[in-house]
């Protein structure tokens, strides 16, 4: 079993890509719902005021640092942290996974026909992989029995639910003794990335840990959602 690190009282899995397949092959082989989040500073922070978000991020079966502001923090106090390891990167590699071994995956979240879109896209890139179904992710609470209904009728090994952070979380922790897929993972705006309508820093921003200078370029609008990351640190330097 790996350890996990708690950064401001979120446990955070100290584990490499290596060992995050293997980890999430074992859960598609369990018999029971496996709950997968991928916080980053911002939520984190979140889950300061947000004691229904903390306690999720407590009964998760693995949570990822998908955020350079996690690695910055558990390196000034060395932690221990290993890497990053992002929801997309996570994400592409159980799609490869899928592929090979013929698994099923659902996605809810994004703007009407965007998942529609992601997931042809990713049928076209994982051959063998099963599409068990789609929905968009701006539903009324009265349509969430139907889609429950379909992601479980869909035989769903992994439900990639794409609606934003705490949203998806939460969402994932309200019917997670109704799902009956192996993984639910919370993947924010990857649905967004697979259906081509939004697109990941180049390479040599990911290496450099600078993913969020790009989108933050590209979506200025964020400036006030990442403005806490300042805010983060100096808490972490202080509270930890
Ligand atoms: N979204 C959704 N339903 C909502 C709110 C958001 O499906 O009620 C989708 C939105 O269309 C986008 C994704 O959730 O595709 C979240 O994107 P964002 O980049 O904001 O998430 P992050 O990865 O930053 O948490």
């Amino acid at each position: 079993m790996n350890e996990k690190v708690k950064i401001l009282g979120v446990p955070i899995d100290n584990i490499d890509r290596e060992g995050v397949l293997l980890k999430l092959v074992g859960f598609l082989e369990g018999e029971s719902l496996k709950k997968v989040y991928t916080p980053n500073p911002e939520i984190v922070m979140l889950a300061q005021q947000d004691q229904e978000l903390y306690r999720i991020l407590h009964e998760a079966d693995l949570v990822l640092p998908d955020g350079i502001g996690l690695i910055i923090a558990s390196k000034l106090k060395k932690l221990g942290l290993q890497q990053r390891i992002t929801g997309i990167d996570t994400m592409d590699s159980l799609l490869q996974y899928c592929g090979q071994k013929g698994k099923s995956v659902f996605i809810v979240g994004g703007k009407p026909g965007t998942a529609e879109i992601a997931c042809k896209n990713i049928e076209r890139k994982y051959s063998g992989i099963k599409i068990a179904g789609f929905h968009h992710g701006y539903f009324k609470e009265e349509d969430e029995a139907g889609i429950l209904d379909k992601i479980n009728s869909g035989n769903t090994d992994i439900l990639f639910v794409c609606l934003g952070a705490p949203k998806q979380e939460k969402w994932i922790d309200k019917y997670k003794n109704h799902l009956n897929c192996k993984i639910a993972m919370g993947v924010g705006g990857s649905v967004d990335i697979y259906a081509g309508t939004a697109k990941r820093a180049p390479v040599l921003f990911q290496k450099l840990g600078l993913e969020w200078f790009y989108r933050l370029a590209k979506e200025p609008w964020r400036a006030k959602r990442m403005a806490v990351l300042p805010q983060f640190l100096i808490r972490f330097i202080i509270k930890q």
